[in-house]
């Protein structure tokens, strides 16, 4: 079984291009919750029409539309290879539900790796990415939604002892390269 792999760090953090380098290396699966969602939007199914009021809003989506969408996703065979979720959980209660999901398949997470950025930074990478939910006024509710809800994830899983903190800041090749050092001590180990 393959690695399975958490990524948290405020929205801009550069968790979605760390993401795509991650899995092409360790060949995981790379699960976004907001790219699951953006789709759903797109193909205008209910949950996606649901999902869009929060999205627009730079809100959280509620958790049992999360967990659901997940749940779903993590009990298909090719979640085997190992995965990395990316933008998921972003609530203690989608942190719990994700453990019991797991302990039920008999498993668990390997690592759980923040990305540290400062908040000036974030905000400058956030407008200039173009997003239709990076306007100045939905970005500022999303750096608000993640200290809220998201932030106390860190404590959670600095507890549970699986939480690595890594400096987010530089290009994203120097990045990488603090990332490479963890996983690959955790596939040697
Ligand atoms: P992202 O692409 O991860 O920045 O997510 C874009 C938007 O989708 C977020 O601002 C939320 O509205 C929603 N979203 C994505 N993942 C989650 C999640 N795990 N829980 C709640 N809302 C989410």
């Amino acid at each position: 079984m393959g690695m399975k792999v958490v990524f948290v760090g405020p929205p801009g953090a550069g968790k979605g291009s760390q993401a795509e380098h991650i899995v092409k290396k360790y060949n995981l699966l790379h699960l976004s919750t907001g790219d699951m969602l953006r789709a759903a939007r797109d193909a205008k199914t209910p949950v996606g029409l649901k999902a869009e009021e929060y999205m627009s809003a730079g809100k959280l989506v509620p958790d049992d539309v999360i967990i659901a969408i997940i749940k779903e996703r993590i009990a298909q065979p090719d979640s085997d290879r190992g995965f990395l979720f990316d933008g998921f959980p972003r609530t203690v209660v989608q942190a719990e539900e994700l453990d019991k999901a797991l302990a039920a398949q008999g498993t668990k997470l390997d690592v759980v790796l923040e990305l540290q950025v400062p908040e000036e930074i974030l905000f400058t990478r956030l407008a200039s990415r173009g997003r239709a939910d990076d306007k100045p006024e939905v970005i500022r509710q999303r750096l608000v939604s993640y200290h809220e809800q998201t932030a106390p994830l860190v404590d959670y899983y600095g507890k549970a002892g699986n939480l690595v903190s890594i400096d987010g800041t530089g290009t994203i090749d120097e990045v990488f390269v603090r990332v490479e050092k963890v996983l690959d001590a955790l596939n040697e180990g």
